[in-house]
This record gives structure tokens, C-alpha cells and sequence, in this order.
């Protein structure tokens, strides 16, 4: 991963935002930025360079995974943002920008008495605009975390006892996560059964695989630090006759809104397109979500797919298309595949099978 050019990106848009300086305190930006992967850590980012402000318990670990990285350790008795304040000082820099979406009101009120000389701003999304659009590592990694999550999905449908509770598969999914090589799973697996997969976040519990003819299942792995995402609802019994409408709906909604995915569109745009197939169905109210998200370090990330957003695709973004019918009582399906905008379209990178045959099981005893 080109870390260094990642931050050049950084100190260009920084130029233009206005500041001298960008104090990152979102992790997941001090990941993004540097490749250290530990917490607790700032990284002051200027126009000739940056530091890393981190702690003793991590210093073996900086060098190991950001060599040649400018970096300053603190003493354990100095908190952090005291050592970013020192650090400020000496760096002298005119202005500086904080994140506003992490750093604490009682952190920015600090800032500004300690270094009264500083113009201090708030700004959003500027690390968050770059991690938007993956570059070629990024996308091989997701690759990898999106092939995963398949090879885990593939064991654990094949081994799905009818005795086996949510909790029991939820837990079987983060075990072979581990054992096919992921870090862990990208976020806790959503296993849902029959009415329980009305809850688009539901928590996986005692209810047992047979107890209902269907289950929604939610998971993705991590690999490399990235994350993958993917929806399928196996069906597991006889199904209820309203059942396949729904599913062939969700699923047709679906593969619309992926078919329009190219550079220039808005992403309000492909959020219509699914939700019209839907409404076309007289169940436009039961699809209560945005249609999808970005992935990479973070689960969600920009851009999101929703009604109220209004950017254009771009190349080498990589975003989640999941539309979900939902009736409180009966259950809900949702089918969610991870796609890559490529210069000239998209491709889709997951390929578990989509359709309502394909996707039926029998259960073991
Ligand atoms: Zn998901
Ligand atoms: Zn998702």
C-alpha cells in the first residue's frame, strides 16, 4: 500500500481546504494514512510532511509496520492530546484543521486555549473523501475479504443442522472466518430466522433453524484490514406463498440498480432505480433503508447510496447494493452483493448464486 502518496493526496486537499496543518484523530484515518494499525494514536498532517504521535506500548510495533515514518512517542504521563498540543507548538504552523466528526468539544476547547495563537477549524470528510476511491491495493485486499466471506458462507450453508440456534451459526461463521484466514468477521454476523428477519439489524438468538422455512443471513470478513458484506436468505422449508413475490422482487431491484452503475451517475440515481421495482410491487414502504454503502477499513464508509445523496460514482469506489423487503411478524429478505466502479461500468465482485432455487438448503438432523 502507498502510504506516502495517500498523504500527499491528503496535504494537496488540505491546501485547498485552507489549513496548515490537519490533526487526524479518527483511527481508521491514522490507518488509512500511515498502516499502522494500532489506536490511540494522532497523526499531524502538513503541507512538507507529517508525525505520528503514539504511545510506548505501540513504539516495536510503528517501526515494524511504518518504517521511516516520522514519529513521536509520548511519555505514559502526558495524554495524548497534550503531546499533540506540544507538538502543535513546535511545529508552528499558522492554522490547523481538526476532524470534526472525532475529536471531543472538550478536546477542540483545549486546543484553542493552549495555543491561542492558532486558528483552529473543524472540517469533515477529507481523509473519508480519498478512502471513498480505492486504489489498486485497496481493491485487491477487498477481493480477497469478499472471497472469503464467500469460502464461509459456502462451509456453513453446507453444514446447517436443523438444531443449530442463530446464535449457534453466527458463532460457526466467525470460526471459519478465522480458520480461512480473516482477521475476524467484518461486523457481528446478522442471522435471522423467519419473522426475526424483519429486523434489518437483528441480533442473532435461541431460535432454532427449523423453526421457520427461511433465514436471512448478514456477514463479511476481514481481511488486511478490509471488510466485505454480503446479504443471501436460504430457504430451509415450505416456503409461505407470498415468499418467492417478495424474494424475486428484492432480487430484481437489485440487479436493476447494479445494471445503471456507472462513472457520472448519481448515487440518488441507482437508490431510485431499485426503489421503483419495489414500488412498481405496491411494497415501496416495506424497504426502509438506503440501498447500499461503501466498504474498506470501515464497514460503512463513503459514499452512501441513499435518496438525500447526491454525488456521482466514480471509478474505483466500492459500494454494497443490499434493497430488503420487510413485514413486520412474517420476515424479510435482503440480497447483498459488493460492487467495484470501473472506468468504463462496474463489476461485481461477489458471485454466491442469487436466485430463490439456488439458494434453497436442506437442513442435516
Ligand atoms: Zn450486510
Ligand atoms: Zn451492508
Amino acid at each position: 500500500m502507498d502510504y506516502q502518496k495517500r498523504r500527499e493526496r491528503l496535504a494537496k486537499s488540505l491546501k485547498e481546504a485552507g489549513g496548515a496543518a490537519l490533526l487526524v484523530t479518527n483511527f481508521v484515518n491514522v490507518t488509512y494514512l500511515t498502516g499502522f494499525t494500532g489506536e490511540d494514536s494522532y497523526l499531524i498532517v502538513h503541507r512538507d510532511g507529517e508525525l505520528l504521535i503514539s504511545d510506548p506500548r505501540y513504539e516495536e510495533q510503528i517501526a515494524e509496520e511504518c518504517p521511516g515514518l516520522k514519529t513521536f512517542i509520548r511519555t505514559p504521563q502526558v495524554t495524548i492530546l497534550s503531546a499533540a498540543i506540544d507538538q502543535l507548538r513546535l511545529g508552528g504552523w499558522p492554522s490547523l484543521l481538526v476532524e470534526a466528526d472525532t475529536l471531543t468539544l472538550a478536546a477542540y476547547e483545549q486546543l484553542k486555549e493552549k495555543l491561542p495563537a492558532l486558528a483552529v477549524g473543524g472540517s469533515r470528510g477529507l481523509v473519508e473523501a480519498l478512502r471513498a476511491i480505492k486504489d489498486k491495493d485497496e481493491i485487491a485486499m477487498i477481493r480477497v475479504a469478499i472471497e472469503v466471506a464467500q469460502r464461509v458462507f459456502t462451509s456453513v450453508r453446507a453444514t446447517l443442522r436443523s438444531t443449530q440456534t442463530e446464535w449457534d451459526v453466527a458463532c460457526e461463521i466467525d470460526r471459519v472466518s478465522r480458520q480461512l484466514g480473516a482477521t475476524g468477521t467484518a461486523f457481528k454476523p446478522i442471522v435471522a430466522v423467519g419473522s426475526r428477519a424483519a429486523l434489518p439489524h437483528a441480533v442473532p438468538g435461541k431460535q432454532a433453524m427449523s423453526s421457520a422455512p427461511f433465514v436471512l443471513i448478514d456477514w463479511g470478513a476481514i481481511v488486511g484490514g478490509y471488510r466485505s458484506d454480503l446479504t443471501r436468505v436460504l430457504t430451509t422449508g415450505k416456503i409461505p406463498p407470498k415468499f418467492p413475490k417478495i424474494y424475486e422482487t428484492v432480487l430484481a431491484a437489485q440487479q436493476a440498480a447494479i445494471a445503471a452503475m456507472r462513472p457520472g451517475v448519481m448515487v440518488s440515481q441507482i437508490d431510485r432505480i431499485a426503489r421503483e421495482v419495489i414500488e412498481q410491487q405496491g411494497m415501496g414502504k416495506r424497504f426502509n433503508h438506503g440501498l447500499g454503502h461503501g466498504i474498506g477499513l470501515d464497514i460503512h464508509e463513503a459514499p452512501r447510496l441513499g435518496k438525500n445523496q447526491d454525488r456521482p460514482l466514480e471509478p474505483g469506489m466500492i459500494v454494497t447494493v443490499e434493497p430488503g423487503i420487510y413485514y413486520p411478524g412474517f420476515g424479510g429478505v435482503r440480497i447483498e452483493d459488493d460492487i467495484l466502479i470501473t472506468r468504463d461500468g462496474h463489476e461485481v465482485l461477489s458471485d454466491l448464486p442469487r436466485t430463490l432455487d439456488e439458494n434453497r438448503v436442506e437442513l442435516l438432523g
